[in-house]
């Protein structure tokens, strides 16, 4: 059977790229190109394969190439890609969901312990240079044990963060717009809404996929619903929070700390941020292990592999 033609227009590991070689006839892009260069070199690819960093706006898709059947994005959130675009186009595509849950769970708890134990001033005194040394007043923070951990997306990454939490002792709410089931492995309690159960929780989790519903979820409406004291962390996407209304409820409550992986307009982040002591941040690492990296790109190869044949991959989003 003929190899598919697929344009790989992100940069990945070497060692990822050698497998997609290996799998397709590739050709590789050194730079980030516009799709719509793809269009101006008149290609004749089968498929796309791109990841965040490479945004698909419905312009950049209605001026694919018409050989272009697939679209493979090495993510689990798609709100890069013009959906809507891609289906009127009759184009498929594929996207990572469940190979790097684990690793974004990790990566929630990092962010959790690490708003819970004030680390970004921690590290902050002992590069200064002005450590004291040990005192029973120096850096309190919270302890987790036993504390509400309220999760906007009980879903795949949501749960897999639950089941760690609940071994902290942690208790798990949560919201998503239906309740899980009843055998779901996750003990949660259900809210029907944000609202409500930021009002129950000690740290309140986002982990569901930005949608025009979900778009700035976090506002100066409900943060103002929460306790004194919460620990807000976002795992999911930037742009399901307001910065201003964030950077004011860290500034004088009722957020006492923060952990947050992504942020809006990344690179390019609010600047007051990075004054705020009780913020601990990392720059879009959730799935960035070398684990979830190769299962992103046999998950990929499997499901256009699959599709060329005539099946249906589970992980195929339209
Ligand atoms: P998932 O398994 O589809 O889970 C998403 C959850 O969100 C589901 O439980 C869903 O439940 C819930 N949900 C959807 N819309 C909602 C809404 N309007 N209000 C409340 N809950 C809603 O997806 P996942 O694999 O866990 O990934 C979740 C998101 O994490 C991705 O979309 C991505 O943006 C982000 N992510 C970030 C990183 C990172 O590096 N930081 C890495 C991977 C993924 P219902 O359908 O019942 O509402």
């Amino acid at each position: 059977m003929k190899r598919l033609s697929v344009f790989v227009a992100s940069r990945f590991l070497d060692e990822i790229q050698k497998d997609f070689g290996e799998a397709f006839s590739t050709t590789f892009l050194d730079t980030r190109v516009p799709a719509r260069k793809l269009a101006e070199a008149d290609s004749s690819f089968d498929a796309l394969l791109l990841s965040i960093d490479t945004p698909l706006p419905a312009r950049e898709i209605e001026a694919l190439p018409d050989a272009v059947r697939a679209i493979a994005t090495y993510s689990v959130g798609t709100d890069h890609i013009d959906l809507a675009a891609a289906k009127r186009r009759g184009i498929a595509v594929f996207n990572t969901p469940g190979v790097l849950s684990d690793s974004v769970a990790e990566n929630a708890i990092f962010l959790m312990l690490g708003a819970a134990r004030r680390a970004t001033e921690s590290i902050a005194l002992l590069r200064s240079g002005t450590w004291k040394g040990w005192s029973a007043t120096q850096l309190v923070g919270t302890e987790l044990s036993c504390k509400r951990l309220g999760i906007v997306g009980l879903g795949d990454i949501g749960g897999r963060i639950a089941l760690r939490a609940q071994a902290f002792g942690m208790e798990i709410l949560y919201t998503n717009r239906k309740p899980l089931p009843l055998d779901h492995p996750v003990r949660g309690r259900f809210f029907d809404s944000p609202a409500a159960l930021i009002a129950e929780s000690d740290v309140f989790l986002l982990a569901c996929p930005s949608t025009p519903e979900t778009h700035r979820l976090v506002d100066a409406e409900l943060l103002a619903r929460a306790r004194p004291g919460l620990i807000l962390v976002n795992i999911a996407r930037g742009d399901l929070v307001d910065d201003e209304a964030l950077i004011e409820a860290m500034r004088n409550g009722p957020v006492s700390a923060a952990g947050l992986d992504v942020f809006s307009g990344e690179p390019e982040i609010d600047p007051a941020y990075f004054a705020l002591p009780n913020l601990f941040m990392l720059p879009h690492i959730g799935s960035s292990t070398i684990e979830a990296r190769r299962r992103m790109g046999r998950a990929l190869i499997a499901a256009l592999e699959l599709w060329a044949e005539g099946g249906s991959p589970k992980n195929q989003v339209c």
